[in-house]
C-alpha cells in the first residue's frame, strides 16, 4: 500500500533528504503536499517533480496539514514553528515523523499526550532517537539511554570560544545539516534538546539519559536494558537512513547507501563531554530540574540567540549567556496547558526583543 506523506520544511536539509528517499521508492510513497516558509522556487520545482501540492509562506505548514489527508506528516521545519502544524496533523490522525526536536522540548508532555489520545505514533527522525528506537524493537525494560554526540567543531578548540564566527560554527565535522541545528550542535544545546526529546519519546526519566562524545558519528546511540545488555545502532552518517526508517517502520526497505567498513575505521572512540566548554548541557539540566515551562523558555531563548548570532547581533558566547539569563528571569509558569507553553515562549521573545 502506498503511504501518503506531507513534508513540512520541504526545502531544508531533512526535507530534501526525505524527497530523495521518496523518489527512490516511488511505489511505496506518495507525497501529497510540501510546505516551505522560504525557498519558493525550490519548493515549486520539487512539488512539480513529485506531483504534490506546494504551500508557501508563513502559515504554509498549518495549511498543508489542514487541506490534505496523509498517513504520515514529516515535521522538519525550523524550531518552534513546528508545533502548531504537528498538533494539527495529530488531530487529523496522521502519524508524525518528527525531525523538529523543539516541538518535544517545548511541549513534549502535551504532544505525546495528544498523540496517545488520538492513537497516532510519533516516529523519530533525529538520528540518535532513530538509533534508540531501532534498538528497542526487540522489547525489554530499559534502564538507560546513551546519546552519542559528535562534539561539533569546537570539541578540541581552545576553551575560550568568545571569538567564534558564524562560519566557524557552521563547519560541522560529520553532519551536513541546516544552520539552526548546526549552531546548536556546536554549543551542544542540540544534545541537550535531544535528551529532553528522548525523555518524552521513550518515557524515560531524564536522570536515566546520558551523553557521551563520539567524534566519528558512527554509533548513533545506545540503549541499556535491565539485564545489563546494551544495544547500539551503527551506520555511516547519512540522514536518509533514519528518515527512511521513520517512513517505513516497522519494515525496512533496500537502499543504495554507504555501508559500514569497521576494519577501515579501525577504532571508534568515546569520552565525556566538557561542562566548562559546553555550558548549554548544564542549562538544559537546570531547565528540566526547574520544571514548569522552563524548557519552553530554554528553546525560545536559544532560537532567539542563534538567530541573532547568525545576524551578527550577538557573539558566540552570548548564546549560552542569553539562555542562562532568560532561565533566571523567567516568571514561574506552571506547564499545565499548551497556552502556558505559548505564554512562556511569548515572554521570552518579548523579554529579549525589548
Ligand atoms: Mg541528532
Amino acid at each position: 500500500m502506498t503511504k501518503k506523506i506531507i513534508i513540512l520544511g520541504a526545502t531544508g536539509s531533512i526535507g530534501e533528504s526525505a524527497i530523495d528517499v521518496v523518489l527512490s521508492h516511488p511505489d511505496e510513497f506518495k507525497v501529497v503536499a510540501l510546505a516551505a516558509r522560504s525557498s519558493k522556487e525550490k519548493c515549486l520545482s520539487y512539488a512539480e517533480k513529485l506531483g504534490a501540492k506546494a504551500y508557501l509562506g508563513e502559515d504554509s505548514a498549518v495549511r498543508a496539514v489542514e487541506e490534505n489527508d496523509a498517513d504520515v506528516c514529516l515535521t522538519a521545519t525550523v524550531g518552534m514553528s513546528g508545533l502548531k502544524p504537528t498538533l494539527a496533523a495529530i488531530d487529523k490522525g496522521m502519524d508524525i515523523a518528527l525531525a523538529t526536536k523543539e516541538v518535544m522540548v517545548m511541549a513534549g508532555e502535551f504532544v505525546s499526550a495528544r498523540a496517545r489520545e488520538k492513537g497516532v505514533r510519533i516516529l523519530p527522525v533525529d538520528s540518535e532517537h532513530s538509533a534508540m528506537f531501532q534498538c528497542m524493537q526487540g522489547g525489554g525494560k530499559i534502564s538507560k539511554l546513551i546519546l552519542t554526540a559528535s562534539g561539533g567543531p569546537f570539541l578540541d578548540a581552545p576553551a575560550d570560544l568568545s571569538g567564534v564566527s558564524v562560519e566557524d560554527a557552521l563547519r560541522h565535522p560529520s553532519w551536513k545539516m541546516g544552520p539552526k541545528v548546526t549552531i546548536d550542535s556546536s554549543t551542544m544545546m542540540n544534545k541537550g534538546f535531544e535528551m529532553i526529546e528522548a525523555k518524552w519519546l521513550f518515557d524515560v526519566d531524564f536522570s536515566d539519559i546520558e551523553v557521551v562524545v563520539h567524534p566519528q558519528s558512527i554509533v548513533h546511540s545506545l540503549v541499556t536494558f535491565e539485564d545489563g545488555s546494551t544495544l547500539a545502532q551503527l551506520c555511516p552518517p547519512d540522514m536518509r537512513v533514519p528518515i527512511q526508517y521513520a517512513l517505513t517502520w516497522p519494515e525496512r526497505l533496500p537502499a543504495e547507501r554507504r555501508t559500514l567498513d569497521l576494519a577501515r575505521l579501525g577504532s571508534l572512540t568515546f569520552r565525556k563531554s566538557d561542562p566548562v566548554r559546553f555550558p548549554c548541557l548544564r542549562l538544559v539540566s537546570e531547565a528540566v530540574a526547574a520544571g514548569g515551562c522552563a524548557c519552553a523558555v530554554l528553546a525560545a531563548a536559544d532560537e532567539w540567540a542563534v538567530e541573532n548570532f547568525m545576524k551578527g547581533a550577538i557573539g558566540y558566547a552570548d548564546i549560552a549567556k542569553t539562555v542562562e539569563e532568560c532561565l533566571a528571569k523567567a516568571p514561574k509558569i506552571a506547564c499545565d496547558s499548551l497556552d502556558a507553553v505559548w505564554e512562556a515562549n511569548d515572554w521570552t521573545w518579548k523579554h529579549l526583543s525589548r
